[in-house]
């Protein structure tokens, strides 16, 4: 009798009582960077996976929803976004998503984590494409929190693409950092950030309206349905001093979105207006 092959599986343990496993149908690259444990597996539904320290980053098959609301979101909002930072974003989605909108002049990606950079152009070249090579793209590797401490360039947009509160991630979660990137931040500048899944991740979306809310007059969330982060609804954090911009009116979105002429697969402009409505337990968890 022919045994069949054992499956393997990566089994994500982000939290105590409940894991997600992912079986691996080829392990592509594994190795313990100077920052943080790095994976990139292959899975039928999924495609080519990324992790860190254990728990999915980005995988090919759900990478666009992420990417997308992470972007187009605040850079619709805002309307007049030139100059852009990135902290984290290793993968390169969130670049390739902020470098559609042709009125973007200018990126600055901060990424602490070499390794991450390079082995996703090389195990998961679809996520960035040529985004490191467009002339608008400046990537440093280096601490976001060092950065935005010191820094005298100033961005219209802050997007937060990082790991969750531990490891390296853990500073791009403090009051202190929120701080400085409101100092990085123009007039009516919008910072976002991963937020976490508030049905397994409940602290998360208090400990950051809190810290964020001491720098911001509207610090709020906006919601996402993620497959590979599970757990329900993904909470992303919302901050700026421009009450206006969580609320532009859907005619005004979709002038906006027509004239940025970006194909999506999940932002509409009724998506957009539609995802700061929030659950009744997550806006109990913000009121908190
Ligand atoms: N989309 C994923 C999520 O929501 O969990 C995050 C993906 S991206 C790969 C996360 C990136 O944050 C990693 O490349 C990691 O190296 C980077 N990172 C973690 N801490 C950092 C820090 N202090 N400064 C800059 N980048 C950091």
């Amino acid at each position: 009798m022919v045994r069949k092959p054992k499956t393997r599986w990566f089994d994500e343990r982000l939290y105590p009582h409940v894991r997600q496993g992912l079986s691996i149908s080829k392990i592509l690259f594994r190795e313990r960077t100077a920052h943080q444990d790095l994976i990139v597996f292959e899975n039928p539904t999924y495609g080519r996976v990324l992790a860190l320290d254990g728990i999915v980053q980005v995988t090919q098959k759900d990478e666009y929803v992420y990417h997308e609301m992470m972007t187009h979101v605040p850079i619709l909002a805002h309307g007049r976004a030139r100059r852009v930072l990135i902290v984290g974003g290793g993968d390169g989605g969130i670049l390739r998503e902020v470098l559609r909108h042709k009125s973007v002049t200018h990126v600055t990606m901060v990424e602490i984590d070499r390794a991450v950079v390079d082995m996703c152009l090389k195990w998961m070249p679809s996520v960035a494409g040529k985004s490191f090579a467009d002339r608008r793209t400046n990537l440093l590797i280096a601490d976001g929190a060092k950065f935005v401490a010191e820094t005298r360039e100033r961005f219209d947009v802050i997007i937060v693409d990082s790991t969750d509160p531990i490891g390296p991630g853990e500073v791009l979660f403090t009051e202190r950092f929120y701080r400085d990137c409101k100092r990085c931040l123009t007039a009516g500048g919008i910072l976002v950030n991963q937020n976490g899944v508030p049905f397994l991740q409940p602290g998360e979306v208090p400990m950051t309206r809190k810290r964020r809310g001491k720098s911001f007059a509207a610090a709020s969330f906006y919601m996402a349905a993620v497959p590979s982060y599970y757990g329900g609804l993904m909470a992303l954090g919302w901050a700026t001093d421009d009450r206006k911009a969580t609320d532009v009116s859907l005619a005004t979105l979709r002038r906006r979105f027509a004239a940025a002429r970006i194909k999506t697969r999940y932002y509409s402009p009724e998506i957009h207006r539609g995802c700061f409505a929030l659950p009744a337990f997550v806006a109990a968890l913000a009121a908190r």
